[in-house]
């Protein structure tokens, strides 16, 4: 990926001048100890979810700090992400597909991480050092190493539980993982027993105030940003996102409420129980609107569900009484524009009352941070990374996201708090500014990077 660097001196007004220095350190640090080795950085999609959007920030910023850092996507087709999907899904502690994890799948996700190592010989060097991303890339590790490539594997996924899938999933991946030097996770208690005695970083995700997702619009781009995915009237009163798709009858009034839960269209994301909660205790009985926006399916190549998973809320959607479906937008956004699809999940999340995110499981929920760094009260799941962000008085987590009545319970809570929720979204906006900004992660990959040099 071409990946232009970037001055981290842009982040001063957002970190201050302490911050700003602590990060030059730490990259000089690094640079130090690199030595002119290159950082690959390795995952398996350009676009569509968290690991994508950090990349560009993450890459840009080192290679501005004068770090060879580099990202270079695989190429893999799509019974491999059928394979990843499933181990996706294991990690989490859930079925998936339903389908095996045997030798035979073992034997074809091997072959495409040979093919891919092999093209990878010809421009990795040694002492350089790899960061393979998520399980997609986990299979790189002992071709990478025996080149002399110092090998990190960064998990971005997992559960708190250990339960048949989970073992299942490790089963599979521990062998793939020979050679790695580090192991990095977002949430300490992903961190599985058997890593116990290896060398295992946590290391949280972050959020870019920089990046066309996170910056302040004014309130006429917000509107003219949802009249082009028909969810505000646009300029000319209609929406003309021709390949924006928006299921749901009208526009949201400037004088009605909106939730929104903005994620891929992954079950364990359950936009479903979202949509079915919100009917059951908000929908026909308020000034309230959902919106349930995710990508356009067609355009996450790693995420093989994505279809069927819409598939699955357009008929729920499709199943609501009138007055209920009528309270619900479901949104597709294009992804072939990926800076207007910054810029759109920006003002869906800038033009929501409370962002939901009631994951059943979740790594780290990055869209819970960008909505918390908007200032807007969050409902999320108490689950993995999430409540590592959800400090008290920032929003409202969810013991049991599985529980629909609870959900929708919060949900009509908070909203009737309304003379709370400012001081809510300031509380939120702080908490990211102080530990979920780029700075805080390139100090803790830098760090790593030294100690992984060294090695
Ligand atoms: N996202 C997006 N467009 C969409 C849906 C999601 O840009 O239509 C982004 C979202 O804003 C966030 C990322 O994809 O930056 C999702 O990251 P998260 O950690 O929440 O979940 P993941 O998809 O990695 O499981």
């Amino acid at each position: 990926m071409e990946v232009p660097p970037l001055e981290a001196g842009s982040l001063l007004p957002f970190i201050g001048r302490e911050r700003l220095g602590a990060l030059a350190d730490a990259a000089a640090q690094a640079r130090h100890a690199l030595g002119g080795a290159t950082v690959w950085n390795i995952s398996s999609t350009a676009a569509g979810g968290g690991v994508a959007e950090m990349l560009p920030l993450l890459v840009g910023y080192a290679r501005g700090s004068g770090v060879d850092a580099r990202w270079v996507v695989l190429d893999c087709d799509e019974a491999f992400f059928q394979i990843t999907k499933r181990l996706h899904n294991r990690l989490h502690g859930a079925t998936g597909d339903g389908g095996a994890l045997g030798r035979t799948e073992s034997v074809s996700y091997s072959a495409v991480m040979a093919a891919n190592a092999a093209a990878l010989t010809e421009r990795v060097r040694r002492d350089d050092v790899a960061v393979l991303h998520d399980p997609q890339a986990a299979g790189l590790a002992g071709a990478l190493s025996e080149l002399g490539v110092r090998v990190i594997w960064r998990c971005h996924v997992g559960t708190e539980r250990t339960n048949g899938f989970t073992d299942e999933a490790w089963a599979f991946l521990t062998p793939q993982l020979e050679g790695s030097h580090a192991f990095v996770f977002s949430h300490r208690g992903f961190v599985p027993r058997h890593l116990g005695g290896k060398d295992v970083w946590v290391i949280p995700p972050s959020i870019d105030p920089l990046s066309p997702k996170n910056p302040k619009l004014s309130a006429a781009t917000v509107r003219a940003l949802l009249g082009r995915i028909d969810l505000a009237p646009g300029p000319d009163g209609a929406g003309t996102m021709g390949s924006a798709s928006t299921r749901g009858a009208g526009l949201v009034a400037s004088q009605e409420r909106l939730v929104v839960q903005v994620s891929r269209w992954d079950r364990l994301k359950d936009m479903q129980g979202v949509l079915e909660g919100f009917a059951d205790r908000m929908a026909g009985r308020s000034d309230c609107r959902l919106a349930l926006v995710g990508p356009a399916v067609a355009e996450v190549s790693d995420d093989p569900e994505g279809a069927a998973v819409l598939g699955e809320c357009v008929a729920a959607w499709e199943s609501l009484p009138t007055r209920q479906r009528d309270a619900i937008r479901l949104v597709t956004l294009p992804m072939d524009d990926l800076e207007l699809n910054a810029l759109m999940v920006n003002a869906v999340q800038r033009r929501a009352d409370v962002v939901v995110q009631k994951s059943l499981e979740e790594g780290f929920g990055l869209t819970v941070a960008e909505a918390m760094w908007k200032s807007r009260p969050v409902v999320a799941s108490a689950v993995g990374g999430i409540v590592d962000q959800v400090a008290p008085g920032t929003g409202v987590l969810l013991a049991d996201p599985s529980d629909l009545v609870a959900f929708g319970d919060a949900l009509a809570d908070l909203l009737a708090r309304s003379d709370e929720l400012a001081a809510m979204g300031r509380r939120a906006r702080r908490r990211i500014r102080s530990h979920f900004l780029s700075d805080r992660h390139l100090v803790d990959y830098a760090r790593l990077l030294v100690h992984v040099a060294g090695v």
